[in-house]
């Protein structure tokens, strides 16, 4: 019963950060969050329908908008100077850990490191795939600093940037394709295809307990879903405390800078989907919003991972 309520609450706090009251001067009407899951178009490149000069006005900010999605405010520090304890409390502490690093893709365009890290206690495995889009780029941020964490139990990995060809570029794909539409990828496939196939066989390999898979959302459009602050699940077979707790700890300010709503499944050739599905690993997309400044969003990416850790007993 506690359960169904949860469950009743959670679709009444669906989707959080999403714009209830939209206003902009080029006569964008309020869109309805809904929970269609419908996957956000593939679109790194110029909007052909691109329009300067529009803000829109989401639970009072208000945003420059280029007609089809948020423009994202321009990065006003190095990213690359920041640990993981200059935005979470939850890293400042040190544990004596093991860390050791290896590749996946070696020798490629889409070459990246996964770390992993292992606490001096025993306790369960999670892995981090943070930014298999690219221009996601708080998600990625989020993953190195991770990787420079200590946990005192269980072990982590991190792969970041999942997408290494990607956040090289500003880009949300891998040459021409979507790699999060490409798992379980194919060993000698497209570009695309092989990294997809490296994570997915990794993750597989290393059996985590939960994956959690940092995103950004962007895009705004009319009649379509907007992803802003989210948690993706496809099955919350053996994450389900994990899931309610995190997702009504964000609504209740205790977590991130504003409360996070939820969506699924994750669409079909998603990590997430592809992990929950056909692995049976628990998996957590998580979303930040790009109209925020980066230090926020990298904020709330560090702190849904601490919560994910010490909900596992791992911080
Ligand atoms: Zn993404």
């Amino acid at each position: 019963m506690k359960k169904l309520l949860t469950i009743c609450l959670a679709g009444l706090l669906l989707l959080g950060c999403a714009p209830r009251q939209t206003t902009t001067e080029a006569d964008v009407p309020t869109a309805a969050p809904t929970a269609d899951p419908t996957p956000l178009p593939v679109d790194d490149g110029p909007d052909p329908q691109e329009e300067g000069g529009m803000t829109v006005t989401i639970d009072g900010e208000t945003f420059a908008y280029d007609g089809y999605r948020i423009i994202e405010p321009e990065v006003t520090f190095d990213i690359h100077t920041k640990t993981a304890d200059d935005f979470v409390d939850d890293f400042n502490a040190v544990y004596e850990v093991a860390r050791e690093s290896y590749r996946l893709t070696p020798g490629t365009d889409t070459e990246t490191t996964v770390v992993k890290i292992t606490g001096a206690a025993p306790g369960p495995a999670v892995y981090v795939a943070a930014g298999i889009h690219g221009d996601e780029r708080a998600a990625w941020y989020a993953g190195l600093m991770l990787q420079n964490i200590t946990i005192k139990a269980g072990t982590l990995y991190v792969l970041a940037p999942a997408n290494a060809w990607g956040a090289q570029r500003n880009r949300r794909l891998v040459g021409e394709e979507d790699p999060n539409r490409c798992f379980p990828g194919n060993e000698s496939g497209t570009l695309a295809q092989r990294i997809c196939f490296a994570i997915f066989r990794d993750i597989e390999e290393k059996q985590p307990e939960l994956l959690l898979d940092l995103h950004e959302a962007i895009v705004y459009k009319e009649g379509r879903d907007f992803l802003g602050s989210t948690l993706i699940y496809t099955s919350l077979e053996g994450m389900e405390d994990l899931f309610f707790d995190l997702l009504f700890a964000t609504q209740e300010g205790e977590v991130t800078s504003c409360p996070f709503g939820y969506n699924g499944p994750g669409p079909a050739g998603s990590m997430n989907r592809t992990v929950a599905d056909q692995l049976k690993i628990p998996a957590i997309t998580v979303e930040t919003f790009r109209g925020y400044p980066m230090e926020r969003r990298v904020s709330d990416q560090l702190k849904v991972v601490a919560y994910a850790l010490r909900h596992k007993g791992m911080l």
